[in-house]
């Protein structure tokens, strides 16, 4: 049974990691970074063009399995995974690392909220860690944002007061309390998207006294089956 692996992520590349070559997988990318890590074994690289293309795609490529470790704020592929795959009765796993809970964040559901929190209360200097594309709801804003994101946002939606810094993960605890207290930062906002290797911040946010303004996760489609861990993964690959 050939298996689709959605990925992007860390536990994408373990999972392929895992199971190739025993299992006959292809891992799949959005192609949304020139440069990005890829997994081992086969890979393809693109959209498939919503439900109608997935449905198409895992015909034609005589997939029997979805395996879904997109990022947990990747909910739009999620979704069209979820529909397809109950669609054609094709069994379906959600692999979401679970998510970060740390004491006296602040909760929001969205970037739009967050944004409208910080400007609510006055913070002035940013860590912002939200991705390229969580950038345009603080346009507006009038506090000064570190932006640490993999590729650029577009610079139509940067906020006026602003230093983009790009780099990739992971980031330890020292070099994150630097860079908070070298910029200043009064405030960090961040996604929940769980994981060891961007926690650090947390921590460093929370020795420093920075607030922590915390966007929860889109929720699951209802009735999917999901599990938090690589191995609780491959478990259930094994059990196909
Ligand atoms: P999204 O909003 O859920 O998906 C938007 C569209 O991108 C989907 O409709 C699909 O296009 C395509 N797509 C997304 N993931 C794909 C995959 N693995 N393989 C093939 N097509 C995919 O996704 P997103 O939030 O833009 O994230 C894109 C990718 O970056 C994901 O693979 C995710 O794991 C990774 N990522 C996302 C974040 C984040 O914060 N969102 C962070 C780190 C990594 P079609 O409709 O044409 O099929």
């Amino acid at each position: 049974m050939r298996i689709l692996l959605l990925g992007g992520t860390g536990e994408a590349r373990a999972l392929a990691a895992r199971l190739h070559p025993a299992r006959d997988i292809v891992s799949s990318l959005a192609g949304r970074v020139p440069d990005p890590a890829l997994p081992v074994g086969p890979v393809r690289i693109g959209g498939f063009g919503g439900v109608d293309g997935l449905r198409q795609w895992l015909r034609d490529n005589d997939i029997g399995a979805v395996v879904d470790a997109t990022h947990p704020f990747a909910a739009t592929i999620t979704a069209h995974a979820a529909t397809t795959c109950a669609e054609l009765g094709m069994p379906h796993l959600v692999l979401s690392r679970p998510a970060w809970d740390p004491a006296g964040a602040v909760r929001v559901a969205s970037d739009t909220d967050a944004a409208a929190f910080i400007a609510e209360r006055g913070f002035l200097r940013v860590f912002l860690t939200t991705g390229r594309s969580g950038v345009r709801p603080f346009t507006g804003s009038e506090a000064w944002f570190l932006i640490r994101v993999v590729t650029p946002p577009d610079t139509d939606v940067l906020p006026r007061n602003h230093e983009v810094l790009l780099s990739r993960g992971p980031y330890g605890y020292d070099d994150e309390c630097t860079l908070l207290r070298d910029n200043r930062i009064d405030v960090l906002v961040t996604k929940n998207s769980g994981g060891a290797l961007t926690e650090a911040k947390l921590a460093a946010a929370k020795d420093l006294g920075v607030t922590v303004v915390m966007i929860e996760r889109p929720p699951l489609p209802p009735g999917v089956t999901a599990v938090g861990t690589v191995d609780e993964a491959v478990t259930w690959v094994a059990g196909l």
